[in-house]
């Protein structure tokens, strides 16, 4: 059986992330998407918030679990009994960053590889700190984000305002 592991903020998941985990789905017998649990900047959704986002947003798909992880990726990973993590790639500075880390991580754990998805090109300008700014500033992002999410940030940007 085959796993993979795909790990980020997912603040929230986006169409550009949706996309990944499908496309994966198709090449994988099981996917953990992962939400770390404590990056370095603070989260406008809080983990279990993220979880439950992302949860909804796979009804219905089998062969997707949703969990999340804090402290190094390569132990988690390990934990999980997978054999690569996943990650999607965007023109531009994504790939200097997963270059590197990518390095690091078969450094840290030479038995795990990591597998890259290029972005499909609807979702190439897709990221989630992009859609909260455009939400917050009242813009339309349906199409870019899943509806539950689309509602979920309308909900939590009209109390924070
Ligand atoms: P971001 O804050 O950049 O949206 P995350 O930490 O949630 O990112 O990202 C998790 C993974 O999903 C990363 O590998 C990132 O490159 C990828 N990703 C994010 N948005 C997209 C997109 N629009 N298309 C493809 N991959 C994406």
């Amino acid at each position: 059986m085959t796993t993979v592991v795909f790990p980020g903020k997912f603040d929230p998941i986006s169409m550009g992330h949706l996309d990944i985990i499908k496309r994966a789905n198709q090449l994988f017998d099981r996917v953990v998407v992962a939400v770390y649990e404590t990056p370095s900047r603070p989260t406008l959704f809080s983990t279990d918030e993220r979880k439950d986002l992302i949860s909804a947003t796979l009804t219905g798909m089998s062969g997707v679990e949703v969990d999340s992880f804090s402290g190094l990726l390569v132990d988690y990973v390990h934990a999980k009994g997978a054999q690569a993590m996943l990650r999607g790639l965007r023109l531009g500075s994504d790939f200097e960053y997963e270059f590197e880390m990518a390095l690091m991580n078969r450094k840290l754990a030479p038995g795990i590889d990591v597998v890259c998805l290029i972005t499909s090109i609807e979702y190439q300008f897709v990221r989630s700190s992009l859609l909260k700014e455009v939400a917050e500033l009242g813009g339309d992002i349906s199409g870019l984000a899943p509806s539950n999410v689309i509602t979920a940030l309308s909900r939590r940007l009209s109390t924070r305002a």
